[in-house]
């Protein structure tokens, strides 16, 4: 008997969590943690499952919201291996590590003030530590080519095909034997959208027999990409040409990469104004450096670039600042410039002493390339608010603000529902990543379109394939 369980991204679009026993195998795929609203107290809370009963886990890529709870199963008990994709092995190092890093400042922050109110009882200890991360990665892994083959039993192995999220992301595909049967179950992870600008794009689905996809923009269309290249660069250079800087408040894996290849574009093709351009962000630096690693799963552009030797994220204006001190170098520099650095929200990060010394300028612009979650600085710079309070202070917005929609890794409503169309034999679909409201619109979509009825995961009900 096949039985799949959600222990997260049921009705959210966080905390991806869902074990799958085939027989007396089981297998967790994605083990990620809580975020946004309330998301942070749900971390600690006890998984649903005994993770010492688990045997194996596959991570579909490297995003915290899939991989962020990984130290906490091994601290709670998990023996078993874990399959992901080579890259996915190595973005998934450089973001827990940086996401200890912010767990522990984070910390140090809340039990400062807690102590001074006398409330040291209430403090969680960070959900995990750089240690913790140490031993994830002395865990034993397995890391899979796409297509490649990994028996995990006899009559059960796992693949995975290219998701064209993020570099290394992966949809997942068990096959096992039911009753003399060959069955397929397929997990999507994050799904990207047809149209890729660095990476290759999804693959189709071959054969699923059962499958669970994300649906976090089921219920709507996207901007085509070249609308937002286009308005992205009228953006650019107008603010340059009137002698401004420009802020791109950016999340370090894959926009950071994508912002770099237009820019370096722009460079080459004679279009961008003379300015300096700096990443100011020493998780992004990392970040693109594995970008450069794996050139086989960069699109065929930069792929063909990268054979010949030539670097797609690296030209000659660009600057890569990885001290404090570089970063507040920043700040003194007179000629026009364009300042990448996270956190991609303004939440936190470098772009926030950025915003401080450059909101109050109109000749200055800041793109936003990412969407603002309400509740976050860059939502209200988004909505126009006149000042904002950056380290306590209030900051007059002037600078110009330009949101730029249609750089989303993930898939639309359209370009979900034409890969559940490349699916042969399928004849159980469940909706998981998601919200409810949405969900609901995607189901009918799907419906129209397909004539599929689909099913609405819940969290923690357990559904029998
Ligand atoms: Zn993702």
């Amino acid at each position: 008997m096949v039985k799949v369980t959600s222990y997260g991204a049921a009705q959210t679009v966080t905390g991806s969590c869902h074990l799958l026993k085939i027989g007396s195998i089981k297998i967790l795929i994605d083990c990620g943690m809580f975020q946004g609203d309330g998301g942070s107290k749900k971390n600690y809370e006890p998984f649903g499952f005994e993770p010492s009963d688990v045997h194996y886990l596959i991570l579909t890529h490297a995003h915290l919201d899939h991989i962020g709870r990984v130290p906490k199963l091994i601290k709670e008990g998990f023996k078993g291996k874990i399959i992901a994709t080579e890259a996915t092995f190595d973005i998934a190092k450089i973001m827990l590590l940086d996401g200890a890093g912010i767990l522990q400042e984070e910390y140090k922050t809340i039990s400062k003030k807690a102590r001074r109110r006398g409330e040291e009882d209430s403090i969680l200890e960070p959900l995990y530590t750089k240690e913790d991360v140490k031993k994830v990665f002395a865990k034993k892994w397995k890391t899979l080519q796409y297509y490649e083959e990994h028996k995990l039993k006899q009559h059960i192995t796992v693949s995975f095909g290219n998701a064209g999220h993020i570099m290394g992301s992966a949809f997942v595909m068990i096959d096992y034997q039911e009753q003399n049967e060959h069955k397929r179950i397929v997990f999507s992870g994050d799904l990207g959208p047809k149209q890729r600008l660095i990476i290759d794009e999804h693959d189709k689905l071959d054969r699923a027999d059962a499958l669970f996809i994300e649906s976090t923009y089921g219920d709507r269309l996207h901007k085509s990409l070249e609308q937002s290249i286009e308005e992205f660069k009228e953006a650019v250079i107008s603010t340059l040409k009137d002698k401004g800087t420009i802020l791109i408040p950016s999340f370090a894996l894959e926009r950071t990469q994508e912002i770099l290849w237009l820019l370096h574009e722009m460079h080459g093709s004679g279009e961008l104004p003379k300015c300096r351009i700096f990443l100011d962000s020493p998780l992004a630096i990392k970040a693109t450096k594995l970008y450069n690693k794996y050139p086989v799963h960069l699109s065929d552009k930069l792929e063909y670039l990268s054979g010949r030797g030539k670097d797609p994220f690296s030209f000659a204006w660009l600057e890569t600042t990885t001290t404090r001190n570089q970063s507040m170098a920043i700040n003194r520099v007179k000629e026009r410039s364009i300042i990448i650095a996270g956190s991609g929200m303004c939440n936190g990060g470098r772009i926030m002493h950025h915003l401080k010394h450059k909101l109050w300028n109109a000749r200055n612009a800041v793109i936003f390339v990412g969407f603002q979650v309400e509740g976050t600085l860059g939502r209200s710079i988004v909505d126009g608010q006149k000042s904002v309070k950056i380290y306590g202070e209030d900051i007059i917005v002037k600078a110009k603000a330009y949101t730029i929609n249609g750089f989303s890794a993930h898939a639309d409503q359209k370009d979900l529902i034409d890969w559940i169309g490349t699916a042969n034999n399928l004849k159980k679909l469940y909706l998981i990543h998601g919200e409810r409201d949405k969900m609901e619109i995607f189901a009918t979509a799907i419906k129209n379109r397909l004539g599929h009825e689909s099913h609405i995961v819940e969290h923690g009900n357990s559904i029998t394939l």
